[in-house]
């Protein structure tokens, strides 16, 4: 059936939509269209977009499935961040060709980044894609999967006022949810793709994203975490970044207020002040470097020195003594000597991050940087991250040290999960704590002495030490 609609003109989408409608309307009567199975890769924005195509989803009455078996639909949600994220998906695609071969109605769909990026060669070259679907089409996932099971579609328009307010996103359980306040982004950084796949930086009204905190608090989650690809630029027109952060803090149930990533160069006065007066909001900035040497930031466009990067860290101390600091760095840009990778270590020596996400620089179509020939070997980068990963987790470890004999507060998230008889959950700072099970309820607050602590975890009094744990908040793939 799809392999025929292939070797015929291609359906896209606003084009041509009646008969296809009629079709995908055959599709939704007859009832062929019933379970969705939804994978996300790649970052939490991700995640909480994939919330929210579950949230359109159900309204449409379909439902989704956690077995690929089962579903009538496949749809991948994707990151083109690193060229290694996308082979991951290809990757998938292999398996799920595999499962169509058997059940030639079943619908596969890419979403997401990578379907911004990759677009109709996607349809063309991947033969097993149905749907291509880029971040700002999800209002109407339902109606392209039941066209997509009648002929390929594609949506791959950006548009520069979709923010998805109004929707209410089918958030998965646990105490913490994420809650997207901006999509988009305007800084242009060289090597990034994002821009081109996302669009235009756009901020959600105030109003909507505070009615999404209390409903989430309702729910139960006690934990918000505000995303964006440069968080602190948020701006409704009325309010900034620092004014959601206050609002928030008056929410009745919840205890915690995150957020993820801000731009160094937008970091106000107004969002350091908040987070030093407001005892919600937690200790903990993730704060991505990318490069110590001005050379190489200017080349990536970052539209910071080291020098201004410096000041921002140094005033988050000064007014948050017990701030905890992330970062990104990509090791081996195009134009990196070695005196600048040693900057960059220099640094990462001197400013003692609490944790780090350290990449290969992988060039992206699309980009500036990709028109530029590169200059540093695979296995120069490779020995680079090597050198920075030790570097890191060494400065992580006697980091986490420095917490043994302390008390911490844990927002207890669940078990320990290689130990049944731990708790786990994370500190004001991000980190991951593990003790015993004292019987303290998911989503409540406990204290905890440290006794132990690796580079990863710390270890709360009688607990045993166990293999390290992902930081879910900062996960990304690729
Ligand atoms: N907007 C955030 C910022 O500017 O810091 C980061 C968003 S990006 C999804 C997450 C991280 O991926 C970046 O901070 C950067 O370190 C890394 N990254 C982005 N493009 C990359 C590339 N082409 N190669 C390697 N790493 C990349
Ligand atoms: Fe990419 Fe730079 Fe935008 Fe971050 S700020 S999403 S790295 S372009």
């Amino acid at each position: 059936m799809v392999s025929q609609a292939r070797g015929q003109a291609r359906h896209w989408h606003g084009t041509g939509a009646a008969p296809v409608a009629a079709r995908a309307r055959g599709v939704l009567s007859s009832g062929r269209m019933k379970r969705v199975f939804l994978e996300t890769y790649g970052c939490q924005m991700n995640v909480a977009d994939s919330e929210l195509m579950a949230g359109v989803l159900e309204g449409a009455g379909l439902t989704l499935t956690d077995r690929p078996e089962d579903a009538d639909a496949i749809l991948l949600n994707t990151c083109a961040i690193r060229e290694h994220a996308e082979q991951r998906v290809l990757g998938r695609l292999g398996d799920f060709a595999r499962l169509k071969a058997r059940r030639p109605g079943l619908v596969i769909g890419i979403a997401g980044c990578m379907a911004q990026h990759l677009r109709r060669r996607l349809l063309e070259e991947a033969r097993v894609v149905d749907l291509v679907v880029g971040p700002d089409g999800y209002r109407s996932l339902p109606d392209l999967l039941m066209r997509a099971a009648a002929e390929p579609v594609a949506h791959v328009r950006l548009d520069r006022d979709e923010t998805y307010g109004d929707l209410e996103p089918r958030r998965g359980r646990g105490t913490r949810a994420w809650i997207t306040v901006q999509r988009g982004c305007d800084k242009f950084c060289t090597y990034c793709v994002v821009p081109y796949t996302r669009g235009r930086e756009r901020s959600l009204p105030l109003a909507d994203l505070l009615r999404q905190v209390r409903t989430a608090a309702g729910a139960g989650f006690r934990e918000i975490v505000f995303l964006g690809q440069t968080v602190n630029s948020y701006h409704d027109g009325a309010h900034d970044f620092a004014d959601l952060l206050r609002a928030t803090e008056d929410v009745e149930g919840v205890l915690r207020i995150r957020y993820t990533s801000p731009h160094p160069s937008d970091m106000s006065e107004r969002l350091i002040a908040a987070m030093a007066e407001c005892p919600k909001i937690c200790p903990h900035v993730h704060l991505p470097l990318q490069s110590a040497s001005n050379a190489v930031l200017e080349r990536m466009n970052r539209t910071y020195t080291i020098e201004r990067y410096h000041a921002v860290v140094e005033r988050f101390r000064a007014a948050i003594p017990e701030i905890a600091l992330s970062t990104d760095v990509i090791v081996g840009f195009t134009g990196e000597t070695e005196a600048d990778f040693e900057a960059t270590c220099d640094y990462m020596k001197a400013v003692r991050f609490d944790s780090a996400f350290l990449f290969k620089y992988s060039a992206r179509p699309d980009t500036k940087a990709f028109r530029w020939t590169e200059t540093v070997s695979e296995d120069e980068k490779g020995r680079r991250l090597t050198r920075l990963i030790d570097l890191q987790q060494a400065i992580s470890a006697e980091r986490n040290d420095a917490w043994v004999g302390r008390e911490v507060e844990v927002l207890v998230e669940g078990s320990g999960r290689r130990q049944a008889d731990q708790l786990f959950g994370k500190s004001p700072q991000f980190k991951n704590v593990v003790f015993p099970d004292d019987g303290t309820p998911v989503g409540t607050l406990a204290r905890v002495r440290v006794a132990g602590a690796t580079s990863q975890t710390l270890i709360g009094a009688g607990a045993r030490a166990t293999a390290p744990i992902e930081t879910p908040l900062l996960q990304i793939s690729g």
